[in-house]
């Protein structure tokens, strides 16, 4: 029986501090939102299973410790990503604008094959607030951004109110499994143990 493989796809979630890319994560991964501000968490990554097409995949997405403040994320977060979504605030123009930076520092840092055709994905956040009264940056505006940086897919989302949310992954998972296909698959799967029948197995030990 052929041996069934399951692929490993890397996200990272890049962003200034308070626009809610753990709230997005959360609510993709968990369905929950929380009004209270936490900074950091615990854990490095979330994953979550699904079936795109054929395949099923397993979306690792790292979050951020808080240290995106200090822009020192470390080598090993960038390190393999398949994916780089970028999050800004609606209604916080400064957060639109060091999108370029997290941009840029994404480049750097991980430093991939192929920086042209890496998939990166947008996400304009808290589209919920104040009925869109406080919004300042416009959807326009943020696809005009979107184009000029190679035509990345643009979501307005809430996190608090599940809008859009599932969508947005889905999105991530598909470019981010495209990259991966454009690279060697084989490394980059995680083999399903089979039962093995005994008599392939060998009789040494080791
Ligand atoms: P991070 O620093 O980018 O991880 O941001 P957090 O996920 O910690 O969110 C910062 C604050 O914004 C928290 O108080 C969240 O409850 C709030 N928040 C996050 N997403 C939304 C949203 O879509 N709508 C509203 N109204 N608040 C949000
Ligand atoms: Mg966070």
């Amino acid at each position: 029986m052929a041996t069934r493989r399951r692929t490993l796809l890397k996200v990272i979630v890049l962003g200034d501090s308070g626009v809610g890319k753990t709230s997005l994560m959360n609510q993709y991964v968990h369905n929950k939102f929380s009004q209270q501000y936490k900074a950091t968490i615990g854990a490095d990554f979330v994953t979550k299973e699904l079936q795109i097409d054929d395949r099923l995949v397993t979306l690792q997405i790292w979050d951020t410790a808080g240290q995106e403040r200090f822009q020192s994320l470390g080598v090993a977060f960038y390190r393999g990503a398949d994916c780089c979504v970028l999050v800004y605030d609606v209604n916080h123009l400064k957060s639109f604008e060091t999108l370029d930076n997290w941009h840029d520092e994404f480049l750097k840092q991980a430093n991939p094959s192929n920086p042209s055709t890496f998939p990166f994905i947008l996400l304009g956040n808290k589209v919920d607030v104040d009925g869109g009264n406080s919004r300042v940056v416009s959807e326009k505006k943020a696809k005009e951004w979107c184009a000029s940086r190679g035509n990345m897919p643009y979501f307005e989302t809430s996190a608090k109110e599940d809008y859009n949310v599932d969508v947005a992954f889905q999105c991530v998972a598909k470019l981010a499994l495209e990259n991966d296909q454009d690279q060697d698959l084989y490394f980059r799967s995680i083999p399903e143990p089979t039962p093995e029948p005994e008599q392939s197995r060998g009789g040494c030990a080791c």
